[in-house]
């Protein structure tokens, strides 16, 4: 190839690296030997790391190779109004048109490797340890991937390719330099599920762990009001990571409800019974998928936010 994947990446704004996919072994035994450690939450482990796939994509016969990307992903910022009181609510990076983003890092991926005749096709590989295990990210103390320029506030996606890898780096995950020295995230989590007994998060204490709940399954007890700050997930942790630098204030505007809107979403009122101006703003802003947590997640911030 004339031009290497990560500098064709980088060409479209992209970070990206290469490694073999024999590495998928790697991954898999990682993830069990924590598993098996008993390390990892029986309902985390469930809910997050059961579903990857260690064997290649049917599509890729002579798989060669994984490709880890990540791209630029700010926090959506929307806001609600009620009874005259507006909140202005964040979804962290990777929740919102993922799909549509990594569908456009495919397509960049599927037009240059296609001049040379291979192929590429999605991943269900376990993306944070893959780059922080070819080196593209660091880890947090929060957990959270660090990719250079980009902080945490990307989204990664990962493919398998019939390419061959030529180069390749595959490292023990590494922690930033910074956390050495720094306690900022352990300091801003509210519910302790950064600790400093281990390096590993208690997932389980973790509030995105609990407002990412099928709807019905309400807050424990021990979750405060005070900590809810985002309609789903969390960015206590993030907001204060030195390591963001610049980024850390960063946000893409997004939607506005009125009143109306903000009642009818806390209601939980059928999607197919909402006005078309609503199901059209939730449509474009890719809120239709997270509906269902909307109403318990929602009351909660607003109620935070109305104290
Ligand atoms: S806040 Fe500090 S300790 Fe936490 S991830 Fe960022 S640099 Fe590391
Ligand atoms: S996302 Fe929130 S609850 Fe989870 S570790 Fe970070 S600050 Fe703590």
């Amino acid at each position: 190839m004339r031009e290497t994947i990560p500098d064709h990446l980088a060409l479209h704004g992209y970070r990206g690296t290469v490694v073999a996919v024999r590495h998928l072994r790697d991954l898999q035994e990682e993830i069990q030997d924590r598993y098996g450690r008993g390390l990892l939450h029986e309902d985390v482990y469930n809910r997050y790391l059961a579903q990857f796939e260690y064997q290649t994509p049917e599509s890729i016969t002579n798989a060669r190779s994984l490709i880890v990307v990540a791209y630029a992903d700010p926090p959506v910022r929307l806001t609600f109004s009620r009874k005259g009181k507006t909140a202005l609510l964040n979804v962290p990076p990777t929740y919102l048109h993922a799909e549509a983003k990594d569908a456009e890092v495919e397509r960049r991926l599927t037009e240059l490797l296609a001049q040379e005749g291979y192929r590429v096709a999605r991943a269900l590989a376990p993306k944070k340890l893959l780059a922080a295990r070819s080196g593209l990210a660091r880890y947090g103390k929060n957990n959270i991937a660090y990719v250079e320029g980009l902080g945490s506030y990307h989204r990664l996606a990962v493919f398998c390719s019939d390419c061959p890898c030529e180069a390749e780096q595959w490292i023990e995950a590494g922690m930033l330099e910074r956390c050495e020295r720094c306690h900022a995230c352990q300091r801003a989590c509210p519910s302790g599920a950064i600790g400093s007994d281990r390096f590993l998060l208690r997932a389980e204490r973790c509030l995105t762990f609990w407002n990412e709940m099928p709807k019905g399954i309400a807050f424990p007890d021990w979750v405060e009001d005070s900590w809810h700050n985002c309609l789903v997930g969390c960015l206590h942790c993030q907001r204060i990571c030195p390591e963001n630098g610049m980024l850390k204030d960063w946000y893409e505007e997004g939607a506005e409800f009125s009143d109306r809107e903000t009642e009818l979403i806390l209601a939980g009122a059928d999607p197919s019974t909402l006005p078309a101006s609503l199901t059209e703003k939730l449509e474009r802003w890719d809120l239709l998928e997270l509906y269902d947590l909307l109403p318990r997640n929602l009351l909660a911030c607003l109620e935070n936010n109305a104290r």
